[in-house]
């Protein structure tokens, strides 16, 4: 899943207004944030199958380090931990916890999309539900997931609202490229340009969320 992660770092915002959207939006992401230095190092694999699932090319056949249900729940705990520690506010503990659901979330969503690639633990006891190999309805589950997050937030924060949407709008465009458009060229290709987006959505969500309405 890309850009539907960030529909639970909206709704998130919602819950507990005083976390960054910016740090959200890297803390939905933080498994795939490691996981493209973990592919460009070799640390963990992915290559390009064309065809492997119906909307992209991924075989990502190792990711023990970011992608197991083990090491999801390592890194919420290291994530909760770490922000708690940083912000030191006197809800610190609350707000670490929802920190790391959002870190949590992104296993929970890449579980619907993947084929089964996603290790309980280690490298084996791989689940995915596969709705990759349906373009149509995973593309419209990702727009549903970013919209319906935007939607929670929109409502109630202090921001304008139509810079915001049409960033959803660009986001969810960049999805159908990845969906639709030609697969990546290479493996280090797919990894750098993942990371690339991940940065750029964080700086643009933090501009966008200063200004006040
Ligand atoms: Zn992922």
């Amino acid at each position: 899943m890309f850009v539907g992660h960030y529909g639970a770092a909206f709704a998130i915002k919602r819950v507990d207004p005083s976390i960054p959207l910016w740090v959200l939006f890297l803390a939905v992401q933080l498994l795939d944030v490691f996981w493209a230095p973990f592919i460009l190092l070799g640390i963990e694999k992915v290559r390009i199958v064309p065809g492997i699932t119906a909307s992209n090319p991924l075989d990502l056949y190792y990711m023990p380090y970011t992608h197991s249900l083990l090491a999801t729940v390592l890194w919420s705990a290291g994530g909760a931990f770490v922000y708690g520690l940083v912000t030191r506010t006197p809800l610190a503990r609350q707000t670490a916890l929802w920190v790391a659901v959002a870190i949590l979330s992104h296993w929970v969503f890449d579980l619907v999309v993947h084929r089964p690639d996603l290790p309980l633990y280690d490298d084996t006891a791989k689940l995915g539900l596969g709705l990759w190999n349906l373009p149509g309805p995973a593309f419209a589950l990702e727009g549903a997931l970013l919209f319906g997050g935007m939607w929670l937030y929109l409502s109630t924060a202090p921001v304008r609202r139509v810079p915001v949407a049409l960033f959803g709008l660009v986001m969810l465009a960049i999805q159908a490229y990845v969906f639709f458009g030609p697969p990546p060229v290479s493996d280090r290709a797919a990894a750098l340009t993942a990371l690339a987006a991940y940065a750029v959505f964080a700086v643009v969500v933090a501009r966008l969320a200063r200004r006040a309405r």
